[in-house]
This record gives C-alpha cells, sequence and structure tokens, in this order.
C-alpha cells in the first residue's frame, strides 16, 4: 500500500520529467524539468503563463489512457497526475517502450492567433523545479482548421501521418473491410483510432484513394469523426481518426427513447452535414455511428473515396442488411437511400435487435415485401378499416345529437 502511495514516485525521483503544453490549434512546447514530483500546481502555471501570454490559465487538463481529459486545478489534483503519469511511465519502461512525454492541455486560453510560436523561450526560473528552454514539436492537423488545397497536399506529401510515429495497442474491432486498432501518436501524445485495410492494387490507384481522403480534412463538424491523416504501407491504407471511447452504437442494448432520440438529432445533422457538402454517407449503420463518453454522437466511414469504397467492394463477402432496396436492386443510390439505412438502424437501436427477418430471407424480404410494418398488415383485410370508419362516424354522431 505505501508502495503504491509512494513507490512511482521514489522510483523516478532522479529522471528527468517533459511536460509537452499544447497549444489550441498551433503546436506545442515541450518543458523540461528535473525534479519532476516536486512540482506545483503554481509552477505549471507560471510556465503556461510564459508560454500563453495572452491567455488567462487558470487550470489545465491531462489526457488518461482511454483519451479521457481530467482537469488539474490544485496541487492534491497535480499528484494525482504525475503519479497516474509516473506509473505509465512504469509501465512502458517494463514494456520496453519509449517514454512519452507528460501532455498538458491549459484551459481558458485564447488562441495563440499570429505570435511565431517558434520563436518562443521559456525562461528558467528560481523555485522546486528547474526548467530548460522548450522545444516546439509539430501537432496533428485540428479537423477544426479548414486547410487550403495546396496546405492538405503538403500534409499528405509529407506524411504528416506515418507509421514510425505510431504505437498500435488494442484491436477496438474488425469490420469487413478491415482492422480498426487504437493507437498512441507519439509526436502529438494523442490517442487514435486507426482503421487498416489490406488492399492489393496500384500505385496509381493508391494516389488516387489519398486525393479523394483530402476532403476529409475539410469536414468541420462535431457529428462527423475527426480526421488526422491516412497513408500506405505497402498494400495497406491507415486511416487515423479521432478515438471514441464509447465505441460504436451496434453493441448497446436497446437505447432508451430520451437518449435515441438525442442520437437521432445528432445522426441526422451528421448526415445533413455530409450531403450538404455533396457526400453521400453509403454506409449508414449502427457500427459507424460512435459515441463518447462526452455524450458526443459522430459518424464514421463514409464513402468519400469511390475508389477507396470500390478497392474494398471487390473483398467485399456478404450483404449489407441496411442496404435500402434500389441499392440491392442495383439501381441508382440517393439520399434517400442513406434515409432509409438511418430509418433501419434507428428501429435497431429502438428496439433492441433487427427489425427484419433471418439473413437468408432478407434481400426478398427487403425488395419485394418493404418495412415489416407493411407485411403486418398487407392482408387486405379491409373489414378493419371499415369497422374503425363506422365506428368513429357514430360517435361523431352522437355527439353532434339529432338534427
Ligand atoms: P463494416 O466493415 O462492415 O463496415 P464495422 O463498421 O463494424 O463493419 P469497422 O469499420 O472496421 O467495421 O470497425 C470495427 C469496429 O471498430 C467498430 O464496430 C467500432 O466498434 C470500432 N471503431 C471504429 N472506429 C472507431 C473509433 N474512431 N473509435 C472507437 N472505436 C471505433
Ligand atoms: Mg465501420
Amino acid at each position: 500500500m505505501l508502495w503504491l502511495a509512494f513507490g512511482p514516485f521514489h522510483a523516478m525521483e532522479n529522471q528527468v520529467l517533459v511536460i509537452r503544453i499544447k497549444i489550441p490549434n498551433s503546436g506545442a512546447v515541450d518543458w523540461t524539468v528535473h525534479s519532476g514530483p516536486q512540482l506545483l500546481f503554481r509552477d505549471v502555471l507560471d510556465v503556461i503563463g510564459q508560454v500563453l501570454p495572452e491567455a488567462t490559465t487558470t487550470a489545465f487538463e491531462y489526457e488518461d489512457e482511454d483519451g479521457d481529459r481530467i482537469t488539474v486545478r490544485s496541487d492534491e489534483e497535480m499528484k494525482a497526475m504525475l503519479s497516474y503519469y509516473y506509473s505509465t511511465v512504469m509501465e512502458q519502461q517494463v514494456n520496453g517502450q519509449l517514454t512519452e512525454p507528460l501532455q498538458i492541455f491549459p484551459r481558458a486560453c485564447k488562441p495563440p492567433g499570429e505570435r511565431n510560436i517558434h520563436g518562443l523561450k521559456v525562461n528558467t526560473r528560481a523555485g522546486p523545479s528547474q526548467h530548460s528552454s522548450p522545444a516546439v514539436s509539430d501537432s496533428l492537423p485540428s479537423n477544426s482548421l479548414k486547410k487550403s488545397s495546396a496546405e492538405l497536399k503538403k500534409i499528405l506529401a509529407n506524411g504528416q501521418m506515418n507509421e514510425q510515429d505510431i504505437r498500435y495497442r488494442d484491436t477496438l474491432g474488425h469490420g469487413n473491410g478491415g482492422t480498426v486498432y487504437k493507437a498512441y501518436h507519439v509526436p502529438s501524445g494523442k490517442i487514435l483510432a486507426v482503421k487498416v485495410i489490406l488492399l492489393d492494387i496500384t500505385l496509381e490507384l493508391q494516389k488516387q484513394i489519398m486525393s479523394e481522403l483530402e476532403i476529409l480534412y475539410k469536414c468541420d463538424s462535431s457529428y462527423i469523426i475527426g480526421f488526422y491523416g491516412a497513408f500506405f504501407v505497402e498494400n495497406r491504407i491507415s486511416i487515423c481518426t479521432e478515438f471514441m471511447d464509447g465505441g460504436s452504437l451496434d453493441v448497446y442494448r436497446k437505447i432508451p427513447e430520451h437518449v435515441l432520440g438525442r442520437i437521432a438529432v445528432a445522426v441526422v445533422k451528421g448526415l445533413t452535414y455530409l450531403w450538404s457538402l455533396k457526400i453521400l454517407h453509403r454506409d449508414v449503420k449502427p457500427s459507424n455511428m460512435l459515441v463518447n463518453t462526452r455524450g458526443q454522437v459522430k459518424l464514421c466511414d463514409f464513402g468519400v473515396s469511390t475508389q477507396l469504397v470500390n478497392s474494398i467492394a471487390k473483398t467485399y463477402v456478404g450483404t449489407n442488411a441496411y442496404m435500402a432496396p434500389e441499392r440491392i436492386s442495383g439501381e441508382q443510390y440517393g439520399i434517400h437511400s442513406d434515409v432509409w439505412s438511418l430509418g433501419i438502424s434507428f428501429m435497431e437501436l429502438a428496439l433492441g435487435r433487427f427489425p427484419y427477418p433471418q439473413p437468408l430471407q432478407l434481400l426478398q424480404c427487403i425488395v419485394d415485401e418493404g418495412h415489416p410494418f407493411i407485411m403486418q398488415f398487407n392482408d387486405g383485410n379491409a373489414a378493419v378499416v371499415s369497422m374503425w370508419v363506422c365506428r368513429e362516424l357514430e360517435e361523431r354522431r352522437s355527439q353532434q345529437g339529432p338534427l
């Protein structure tokens, strides 16, 4: 118990601590501290004050292993953060991994604007810790920033996202096209979801896919998954996106109406946004609706790259039960086809089960019969309607009284 409380601090006492101060939308400043365990909350705020002089910072956040942000406002919370950080460092060392800097995110900061962060200097102050000059490191392109096409090309050509910077952790799931991993992006310290898809295609097609994916940098909606970059290594493409700690909706049980209503509104807003960019989703289903513990709902896996969709389709086995009848029949796909899939998805989420019968009869059933509601009442039973009309009229007459 005693070791748990004090062990990591003592074990790390002589080690240099690197604190990476993230600057909203501009990068990060690395601050080397030689006596990390004695560091006080005030010291950190002072350094943040020098890094972001025009902002009033009262607190900062750090990310736990699930990518959730935890706020630090006191020495007590600062200790908890250091203790957490040192325990992860020990784990990294046991696993033979490189020690990652401690990332912090200043709160209540104004954006640094035009300031040249590359010229930044943090002065060493007398105090419990010794600071060395910070180094500026690159950060991920923020998906809230709109970028020019030339800028985007540069990002992609520079391979801003690359295999060397990524440490794969857990497998989040397998789909028909590939496997999704939870991963750590070393330069930015961000947790990502990386979808890896095997594609045996020519270099020419690889280039085409990369250029088609560029539009993702321009997607700027809180209802669409954040896109950080993509790259090819040999015959596989890795697509790096924001990690959602709640996963996809397909693994949840029947969702109560007051929650599902809010989820539905978010999904509809996400789709409306895509449609406004002339992008059809083409794969609306619960496993492509992601949630996080902040209550956000975001769409993923939409078909921005025709070439990618076609390449995956070549190796695709099985049927997509959420497909609209016109799609199954090979007719033209349109917004209404996305709406169909949306309806089927939400019926499933509301009922807690897929609304159609078993797979074998499924396709025929969707094309021939339509909605289960139609199937249930497709008996031509006019007597039911007749009785209802008669009853209603009778009631109305009795309310009006004798003429
Ligand atoms: P299909 O390949 O038929 O579209 P799918 O959507 O289930 O099926 P993938 O897109 O490969 O397959 O995703 C696999 C699983 O990974 C998803 O079901 C989801 O649980 C998880 N996942 C995908 N993206 C993320 C993400 N950004 N954050 C967290 N989990 C994710
Ligand atoms: Mg998916």
